[in-house]
């Protein structure tokens, strides 16, 4: 398959539409900033052949992709203990929500909302330096560093009403054990990671080639291990769109209020997308529409 010209057309069927509708995150004032008229799409398959259009080379926030990566750590330093305080079930609420927390008790639904990911980075941080360790993953699986966005972690501190609530709140039922303001600065320093299109569709290649490292050969979580994360991917990883992106686009997905999407196709490859302008639950307007488009010219999809 020509992937190449099959990115460029989707960049240029989309190209008209690009800062026509959504809005980009507001809510972090670093991201407010970003130009909304912006596209990129980047693909590597699982034999390591890449192909990328548009702003695909341009660094992003990565925002909620970061939960991925986050988890994937999680799941391999904790194994099924992870599970004690997280759930994995759908929310169907936005990804910010404190509703379900207080009648579940402080155990947040999964690891893809952000009360879920701020248990599994508490996690973390009881282990290793969390923000050094996401860094470092990152930058294995990209083949390339990856800093944080001093800028966005800092605006998203002075501003994360939130994320400090959720946390306290889940404090309060004994559910942290860190201090809450420790585990915060590593949570907004992992939604901080700028990276862009390619590298992101490089380092999300384990989870195509069931947990082997896209680089090293090396196992980097067990082939279970992957198939659990595409399947929390699918049914949790666009929060309350969830239905939607599988209706829609039938792939395991995660999204980022940067903008980014990736998503993978099992045993073939794994693609990100990249446009700032949001719908109403936070998810790329453009690209959840060029991940449309994909799975409709080529016919991928798990179903
Ligand atoms: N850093 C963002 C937040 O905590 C991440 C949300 C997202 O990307 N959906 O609100």
């Amino acid at each position: 398959m020509d992937f190449q010209s099959l990115l460029e057309d989707i960049v240029a069927t989309l190209r008209p539409e690009l800062g026509e509708a959504g809005h980009v995150a507001n809510y972090i004032p670093a991201l407010a900033r970003v130009p909304a008229a912006r596209f990129g799409i980047a693909l590597r398959t699982c034999d390591g052949h890449e192909a990328h259009a548009g702003d695909s080379t341009t660094a992003f926030s990565i925002q909620s992709i970061s939960k991925l990566f986050a988890l994937t750590m999680g799941m391999r330093e904790m194994g099924e203990t992870l599970w004690e305080r997280i759930g994995r079930e759908p929310s169907g609420n936005p990804f910010n929500s404190l509703v379900q927390l207080e009648s579940e008790r402080g155990i947040p639904r999964n690891p893809f909302i952000n009360a879920g990911a701020i248990a599994v980075t508490d996690r973390l941080v009881s282990l290793f330096d969390a923000k050094a360790e996401m860094l470092t993953l990152l930058s294995s699986l990209c083949g390339e560093p990856v800093q944080f966005d001093e800028e966005v972690a800092a605006s998203e501190a002075a501003t994360g009403f939130r994320n400090i609530a959720l946390a306290n709140f889940m404090k309060s039922f004994g559910r942290i054990d860190n201090d809450v303001s420790a585990v915060l600065d590593a949570y907004f320093h992992h939604c901080a990671a700028a990276m862009n299109c390619l590298q992101l569709a490089r380092a999300t290649g384990f989870l195509c080639r069931d947990g082997v490292h896209p680089f090293t050969g090396h196992q980097l979580l067990t082939e279970s291990q992957a198939r659990r994360i595409n399947a929390l991917m699918l049914t949790c990883g666009t929060y309350d769109a969830a239905g939607e992106f599988a209706f829609r686009i039938g792939l395991p997905c995660k999204s980022g209020v940067g903008g980014g999407i990736v998503a993978v196709v099992p045993d073939r490859l794994t693609l990100c997308v990249w446009s700032p302008a949001l719908d109403s639950t936070g998810n790329s307007l453009l690209g959840m529409k060029a991940l449309e488009l994909f799975t409709a010219k080529t016919g991928l999809s798990i179903f």
